[in-house]
């Protein structure tokens, strides 16, 4: 009561002072619509669950290769889930930072994307290996690493390997062969020369140090396919590979599209 009275006193005293009473008070930024459906749709739960059902599926009845396979996933909204980052970037009204996202990596408290556990543990139940292949940088790789464990991803260093982005994989786009700067992390997995993946794990060396089938390929992004990219890609011919060696998930709120 107090306030209205006074509110009235000023207003009559001074109009133009009155009229800041009316101005908008500033608001928290809105989060985008591509966060919000990613954070809250049944849709979006619904269709990575069923993608990666199938394609388990699909794991579940191949036909092995008799030399050694692995399966190459991404990790960035593949098996992990970071819209609460861009949640909060977006109420802060900015866009990504490496800095930022470093921070956000180092919390390791990405959640799981809907299905991918179960997708992983066939693969390694089928006696397949999983090579990690993310953009995040190489530096980071053990906290990703510690964050899909705590979430229950039964990976150890034996059956899988992380691979973060290094200076020459940024290098390499160009190269011969080299479209997309996952290309060549995938030679070195098919050609047995991914020092990386034992040289901090000696004893895994046994595990890693081989030529490897590729079979399957999951990812996000049309770039975490091999030599792929957004203006290469054969749509019709990529459509084809969906149900027998290519998984590629939605992810709305970033991409090579932008
Ligand atoms: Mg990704």
């Amino acid at each position: 009561m107090f306030k209205h009275y006074l509110l009235v006193l000023v207003c009559s005293v001074s109009f133009l002072f009155c009229t800041q009473f009316d101005q908008p008070v500033p608001t928290d930024y809105e989060v985008s619509s591509a966060v919000k459906w990613t954070m809250n749709s049944a849709e979006y739960a619904i269709i990575t669950e069923y993608l990666y059902r199938s394609a388990t599926r699909t794991i579940s009845t191949l036909e092995p290769p008799n030399e050694p396979w692995v399966v190459a996933m991404d990790v960035d909204e593949t098996l992990l889930n970071n819209v609460e980052y861009n949640r909060r970037r977006d109420l802060l009204g900015l866009g990504y930072s490496s800095e930022s996202w470093a921070e956000w990596v180092k919390e390791e408290s990405a959640t799981a994307v809907p299905g991918s556990i179960a997708f992983v543990t066939e693969v390694l139940k089928n006696g397949g290996q999983i090579v990690l292949i993310t953009n995040r940088n190489r530096d980071l790789d053990q906290f990703t690493w510690n964050n899909l464990t705590a979430l229950g991803f039964p990976i150890d260093r034996s059956n899988t390997c992380i691979m973060g982005r290094s200076q020459a994989d940024r290098d390499s786009v160009g190269e011969s062969e080299m479209i997309n700067d996952k290309d060549l992390r995938r030679t070195q997995i098919s050609t047995g020369t991914a020092t990386y993946c034992w040289e901090n794990y000696p004893e895994t060396q046994i595990h890693w140090n081989k030529s490897f089938s590729i079979i399957y390929e999951v990812g996000d992004n049309i770039k975490d396919f091999n030599q792929t990219t957004q203006e290469n890609v054969d749509r019709l011919n990529f459509i084809d590979r969906v149900s027998s060696d290519v998984l590629l998930l939605p992810n709305a709120v970033y991409g090579s599209w932008e």
